[in-house]
């Protein structure tokens, strides 16, 4: 990205080993995220150095691992999270990769590329069974990020059996989180959209109510659908602060509320949440705690998170996925080069 709005494909040095954990991967599949239409559109960009490398989601063949790569062999196909982690640190064995201590960023690496380096790839790269048919790679490269993410934001809602869950937001996390939720063996699970395209992909991943109201009129429609308690989870996808105060204000006393999309100038009223009784739970998913389960239902074919994207492109057309989703006009793109 040389700046807001211009996305241009071009020639950089190529991706080699510079530490010894790391891997080069060829890279089978990326995509455009939701939040790399923050910068896109200049939102957060004060700070920015241009050009950027642009792309964190990525699935593809290990070419090469450097000396003390032990786990992780050339030829496996792999998908590994936006950060990239050691996965052996406290806050790893927690279950938390995403603050790993020795995180590193994908994003400035740009898995929007032929070739990407990956830091820390025995903790970070997950192998498939064998090299996957190529129906099976958009699910897989989903789990790198969308997929995950919603299946955090419904873990941390603590979506599961008897419970109602609200997703608040119907972009590719939003969908995916319903799908957790029903994974999760969640009793009724609401969607709030208002797009049929997105309300029909809900509800075949098991959304059982949808709603198409907004804010305090969403609130209210949650509410009348849980007798007037609220849902016991809600999954926060959108990263507004109208999506935040709704999925607080649509979530019972008691319940929980998983919030994972990118919070721009959020700010929860401290009487609100004090008076909500709601437990928060959120932030960037630890992805690589859920890979190797999320890889398992994929290729056992049990879900297909990659109905997501509804345009793929070859790499050189990156500029075009952009304009697609930051218009809307695609849920999610998938990028081959
Ligand atoms: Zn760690």
């Amino acid at each position: 990205m040389h700046g807001p709005g211009d996305v241009r494909v071009e020639e950089r040095e190529e991706p080699r080993i510079v530490e010894p954990t790391d891997a080069v991967i060829r890279v089978s599949a990326a995509c455009v995220c939701g939040s790399d239409l923050w910068p896109y559109r200049g939102i957060g960009t004060e700070d920015s150095a241009w050009p950027a490398p642009m792309g964190h989601e990525y699935a593809g063949i290990v070419e090469e691992v450097g000396d003390e790569v032990e786990t992780i062999k050339p030829g496996q196909f792999v998908i590994g999270s936006f950060w990239a982690s050691d996965n052996t640190c406290e806050i790893c064995r927690a279950g938390y990769q995403s603050a790993c201590v020795d995180r590193v960023p994908m994003g400035a690496l740009g898995a929007q590329a032929d070739l990407l380096r990956v830091p820390l790839a025995d903790g970070t790269l997950v192998a498939t069974p064998d090299i996957p048919a190529d129906d099976l790679v958009p699910s897989l490269v989903s789990a790198s990020d969308v997929l995950g993410t919603g299946w955090f934001g419904a873990v941390a809602a603590e979506a599961g059996p008897g419970k109602t869950v609200a997703v608040v937001g119907d972009g590719a996390v939003g969908l995916l989180a319903v799908l957790a939720a029903r994974e999760l063996g969640a009793e009724r699970i609401i969607a709030m959209s208002r797009h049929d395209s997105r309300q029909r992909l809900a509800r075949e991943y098991g959304a059982t109510d949808i709603v198409q109201e907004r804010g305090d009129a969403g609130v209210a429609a949650i509410k009348e659908l849980t007798n007037g308690l609220g849902a016991h989870s809600v999954v926060e996808a959108v990263g507004t602060q109208e999506s935040m105060m709704q999925a607080i204000g649509a979530t019972r006393p008691g319940g929980h509320v998983g919030f994972v999309g990118v919070a721009h100038d959020v700010a929860v009223p401290g009487m609100d949440l004090f008076w909500s009784l709601v437990h928060l739970h959120g932030g960037p998913a630890p992805v690589r705690r859920f890979l190797p389960e999320l890889i398992d239902l994929i290729w056992n074919r049990q879900i297909n998170p990659g109905k997501v994207f509804d345009l793929e492109l070859p790499l050189e057309e990156a500029a075009a996925g952009y304009r697609a989703m930051d218009q809307r006009e695609a849920i999610k793109v998938l990028l081959r080069p």
